[in-house]
């Protein structure tokens, strides 16, 4: 069946990457609509309300190593106050060799849980001195080159096992929601990749990138919570002209259409701006599901929080058992979130680990896993209320990007978002205004001549 087209674009999807997109276009004069299933726009920005307080149930900060977010603030003018985390930055629990428990800040300067200076005093405090004299050897060995193992590989084999365990492995499954077996580097952060086989070694290239910061401050959020950034966007975009239809679920896409069930709609151009899972769906790949992400948000009052005993937050290593993989102080964070909250009430956020949710949307559960990552003594009774949320299509793992990709580009359908873009608002933001400057931009003499043949 042909449809005349009567949109420019139609977006599936109104997370940030379709917000965007749609602002973008609508801006440029472009006849834009954008589809979103459920009743609000945002996607994974989305608000919540714990002890009085309005706060971000999804992503709550993002990353400085792209100019991005700040770029579209500015840019959409958006008004909303960009804003640093408190110093003090993020600790990692692990268990000591006598099974005790010990928590203690990230290093200062590392990448991807690989240390800069792994003889810095702030590294030996985790690794210890035999496992930080390992890890002072990975700028001895030969450069990085030939096939790319997994994370995991590549750091138990450069660094030592110790590094893995107690700093990536934590990392990347607190920050990425994926084991440091199941990725390469090259993914996760293609930059430091490549340095490291220009600059010798993994070690050569985190001091030539890391920045001078504690881990965990090298981010930004927005006064009031980061769904802010996504609900004046919507507003930025319906005013520019947009049409913006929520509760409206796609049921299939072609390159130049997108069915609705009961409606269909045509455009010149169709870009998927949806979760990874209802992408590969949509573009009829089969994929295997990936876990869903799942947390929750405590008030607790204890004053064991007052003096901020694990700085922003704690990550665990693997060998910790508990329920949570990681815990962010909302408050010791944020300070417009300590300035809102009455005093002795503290507010945390608990990452599930996999298959483990159920464990902490109670207060005797959210307390235990308090109790473990912080080693502050947390009752239930201190638990006041907790606010459980689950994430179902938030991992992009590395062979469902590639297979939506490919299925994309051959049906011509543009794809948009952390499937295409990789995990996160500092690559999200970027790719869509990139790919929405590509269908404002009309085609080049030479292209045209290629569309006609
Ligand atoms: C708990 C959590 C914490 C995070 N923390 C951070 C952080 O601190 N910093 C950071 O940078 N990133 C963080 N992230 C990741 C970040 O939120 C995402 O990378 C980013 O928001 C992805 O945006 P998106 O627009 O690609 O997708 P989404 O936000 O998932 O939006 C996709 C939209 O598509 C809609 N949709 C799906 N199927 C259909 C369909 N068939 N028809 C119509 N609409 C459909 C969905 O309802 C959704 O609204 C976090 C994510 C989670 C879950």
């Amino acid at each position: 069946m042909t449809h005349e087209a009567t949109h420019d674009v139609i977006i599936v999807g109104g997370g940030i990457a379709g917000l965007t997109i749609a602002w973008e276009l609508a801006r440029a004069g472009r006849d834009v609509v954008l589809l979103e299933a459920s009743d609000d726009a945002g996607g994974m920005l989305r608000r919540g309300v714990a002890a009085g307080l309005e706060v971000d149930l999804g992503a709550e900060s993002f990353a400085t190593r792209t100019t991005g977010v700040a770029d579209l603030v500015a840019d959409a003018r958006l008004p909303v106050q960009l804003v640093e985390p408190a110093p003090g930055g993020a600790h990692v629990a692990f268990r000591r060799r006598s099974g005790r428990v010990d928590r203690a800040p990230l290093p200062r300067r590392a990448l991807v849980g690989m240390p800069a200076e792994p003889l810095a005093a702030d590294v030996v405090r985790i690794l210890g001195r035999r496992g930080a004299r390992r890890a002072a050897q990975e700028r001895l060995l030969p450069t990085p080159v030939g096939a790319e193992p997994s994370l995991a590989e590549l750091t138990t084999s450069r660094f030592g096992a110790r590094v893995t365990a107690r700093l990536v492995e934590p990392l990347c499954r607190s920050v990425y929601s994926q084991s440091a077996e199941s990725v390469r580097l090259s993914s996760l952060h293609p930059v430091l990749w490549e340095k490291a086989q220009a600059a010798g070694s993994l070690t050569a290239a985190v001091d030539a990138l890391a920045p001078a910061v504690r881990a965990g401050s090298a981010v930004r959020g927005v006064e009031g919570g980061l769904w802010r950034l996504a609900a004046e966007l919507e507003a930025v975009a319906l005013r520019a002209g947009a049409v913006i239809r929520t509760g409206t679920p796609v049921r299939a896409v072609t390159a130049t259409s997108v069915d609705l069930g009961h409606e269909t709609l045509s455009a010149a151009s169709v870009v998927i701006a949806t979760g990874p899972t209802a992408a590969a769906e949509l573009l009829g790949v089969d994929v295997a599901l990936a876990p869903p992400v799942g947390l929750v948000v405590a008030e607790v009052a204890s004053d064991g929080f007052d003096a901020f005993p694990v700085g922003s937050g704690v990550i665990a290593a693997p060998e910790i058992d508990c329920a949570a993989k990681a815990l962010t102080h909302v408050d010791a964070k944020w300070q417009w979130a300590a300035a809102a909250l009455p005093a002795g009430s503290h507010l945390v956020r608990l990452s599930a680990r996999e298959g483990r949710h159920d464990e902490l949307t109670d207060a005797a559960g959210a307390a235990a896993a308090i109790r473990t990552l912080t080693g502050v003594r947390v009752s239930p009774g201190d638990v006041r209320r907790v606010v459980p949320v689950s994430w179902p299509d938030a991992v992009a793992t590395p062979p469902v990007r590639q297979a939506v990709a490919a299925a994309a580009a051959e049906r011509g359908i543009r794809l948009a978002g952390a499937v295409a873009a990789g995990t996160g608002l500092a690559s999200v933001i970027p790719h869509a205004r990139a790919l929405a400057c590509g269908l404002t931009t009309p085609p080049t003499p030479s292209e045209g001549v290629r569309h006609v043949h």
